[in-house]
């Protein structure tokens, strides 16, 4: 089986067809600038150069016809036929409560994902026009929406609740979602392979480094809490967005600079993290470089990424009473070992100890715990195209 996974933003279309017999990407790539002047698509099949073509895409519907026609195309295709893709996947940002796991797409969940435009109002309408745009290109082939909020479902309430008058939750639905699910679904699941053990037996905590970061406590295959919250912006300071900070900040930062709601959500979002902090970048290269040179705001910006990171580990495992493994993916995760040795550095009474060869090393799936930690310290690439693919397979399979 072929299964096509589809990531659909405001302008723009990611794609992978993964073949599921040997669990290979055949191709990738992605739309840019659909609906505006300019707009091109990417085309990456396995093995080979990336081809450009340049072409007009009005619509979400345009850009999923090129994608076919660049998958079954003579010179750059990996397919005879569209009639070989079994099946779709499609990445959806936020499912609310409605959804705990993926779905076979109808009616019914295509308005579930429509009520959830209030709390993701970028993403989730972009999604659906992903999906809509496939339905008309594919008709019959069934699709399947992949939350990225679904993994997190199994919080208490304790976890998930703020404390907030309880009708903010009743009315508005204001709780804690957590977002990376899919990642952090992805690389547990693999912990668990690599430990042989099933997930059911293990307190993992798993750590999704990148430009927005995560950290989720996975008890017996159960989240039990994770660090962002109703939006993507709690949690650890990120690039650009500033993480848990003290609520009150909010109005008294609006009262000083005259800023209105939508502006000072801008500058959390935007300007903050180690990016407001730095002065000087977003990227964890950059800041690592500067650092390097003796920059000593890039140095405090990782220093304060690194001990929140920290925190949300050592309180995650007070939580779950303890914890057999700890993985680390993403861009920063699964690249930056001076993350790694910083954010492991004082969990020794833990139990966690890496090795500081292996941390150093690169690759794929990998163990880095010294030889006699009780505690295991594993670095995973993520890989949520393909969990999105495995999702699919099973559901449209049945
Ligand atoms: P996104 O949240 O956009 O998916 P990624 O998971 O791709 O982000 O992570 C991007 C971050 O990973 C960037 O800040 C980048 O600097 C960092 N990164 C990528 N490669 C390395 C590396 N070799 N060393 C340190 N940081 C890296």
């Amino acid at each position: 089986m072929k299964i096509l996974v589809i990531n659909a933003g405001s302008s723009s279309l990611k794609y992978q067809l993964i073949d599921m017999e040997q669990k290979l990407v055949m191709a990738k790539g992605l739309c840019e600038r659909i609906g505006i002047d300019g707009s091109r698509l990417k085309h990456t099949p396995a093995g080979k150069d990336t081809v450009v073509i340049d072409s007009a895409m009005p619509t979400h519907a345009d850009a999923i016809t090129l994608v076919i026609d660049a998958l079954v195309s003579p010179e750059h295709g990996v397919i005879a036929s569209m009639d070989e893709i079994g099946a779709v996947g499609h990445r959806v940002v936020h499912g609310g409560e409605s959804f705990s796991e993926s779905v076979v797409i109808d009616e019914k969940v295509k308005a579930g994902i429509r009520e959830c435009i209030d709390l993701a109002p970028l993403h989730n309408p972009a999604n659906l026009i992903g999906i809509e745009a496939c339905e008309k290109v594919m008709p019959g082939v069934p699709q399947v929406a992949v939350f990225d909020t679904a993994f997190h479902q199994t919080m208490p309430a304790q976890a998930y609740l703020y404390g907030l008058p309880y009708e903010y939750y009743q009315t508005y639905k204001v709780r804690r979602y957590g977002f990376h699910g899919t990642s952090h679904k992805y690389v547990s699941q693999r912990a668990a392979e690599m430990l042989g053990k099933p997930l059911s037996e293990l307190r993992i905590i798993t750590c999704h480094l990148g430009n927005g970061s995560s950290v989720a406590a996975i008890d017996h295959g159960k989240v039990v809490d994770t660090s962002m919250g109703l939006t993507p912006l709690a949690g650890v300071i990120m690039g650009t967005r500033c993480g848990d900070i003290d609520p009150a900040i909010v109005t008294f930062m609006m009262e000083k600079e005259g800023l209105d709601p939508k502006a000072m959500d801008n500058v959390m979002n935007k300007q903050s993290g180690v990016l407001g902090i730095s002065g000087i970048s977003s990227d964890f290269r950059d800041l690592l470089a500067a650092a390097d040179e003796g920059n000593e705001r890039a140095k405090t910006a990782l220093d304060m990424f690194f001990y929140t990171v920290k925190k949300f580990v050592g309180s995650y495992a007070a939580v779950m009473g303890g914890v057999d493994a700890i993985v680390f993916t993403a861009g920063v995760g699964e690249n930056n070992a001076p993350c790694r040795a910083a954010v492991t550095s004082t969990l020794g009474y833990m139990g966690v100890a890496i090795d500081p060869e292996l941390n150093q090393q690169r690759g794929g799936d990998r163990d880095i715990s010294a030889p006699d930690a009780k505690v295991r310290t594993l670095v995973i690439p993520t890989d949520e195209e393909m969990m999105i693919a495995l999702d699919t397979q099973r559901l449209t399979s049945k």
